[in-house]
């Protein structure tokens, strides 16, 4: 399906999360679903908790137990495949990095989209940064309903 369509199967996108126990802090997701040539994930990554089994050819693998949701993976990504989730009660709150304007302010109820492009829910935003070091690659924490934690992938906003 991956490569006919560009959107991942389920299970595909549920082998990249780490078991939901992990999710009472955030934990860095990496839809990185091609063998390429590239590694700043796992380069930039403090605490590494990403490696790439050959160094750079394969695709990263997240250790969940290092991985202290920090972030900076998720602007050091030049393909804009990592986010950063957790659990918060009833809640999936995600950071995702954001290159579209307009940019979304903390308090307003944008939709929420899956990996087609469809609306399947709001999503309130909960913060934005855009600090010089993320080289204009924004990061906007936003909560949706956990049932969408396997669905939601980025946010639209609401007209
Ligand atoms: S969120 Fe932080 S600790 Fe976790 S993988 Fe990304 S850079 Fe590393
Ligand atoms: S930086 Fe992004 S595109 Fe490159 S290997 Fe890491 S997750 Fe994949």
């Amino acid at each position: 399906m991956l490569d006919k369509t560009g959107v991942p199967t389920d299970s595909l996108v549920r082998s990249r999360f780490p078991d939901t126990s992990f999710l009472v802090k955030p934990k860095a997701i990496l839809e990185c679903y091609e063998d390429i040539s590239c590694n700043p994930c796992a380069t930039n990554c403090p605490f590494k908790a990403i490696t790439i089994a050959d160094g750079l050819n394969s695709q990263p693998v997240l250790n969940p137990e290092l991985c202290t949701g920090c972030g900076i993976c998720i602007y050091s990504c030049p393909g804009l495949a990592i986010s950063v989730v957790q659990i918060v009660e009833d809640k999936a709150r995600f950071k995702i990095p954001y290159e579209f304007l307009p940019i979304p302010n903390s308090g307003e109820v944008w939709s929420g989209l899956n990996r087609t492009g469809e609306r399947i829910c709001d999503a309130s935003i909960i913060n934005v940064t855009d600090s010089k070091r993320q080289d204009k690659t924004v990061v906007v924490t936003v909560d949706v309903d956990k049932k969408y934690l396997y669905e939601f992938i980025t946010i639209k906003v609401q007209k």
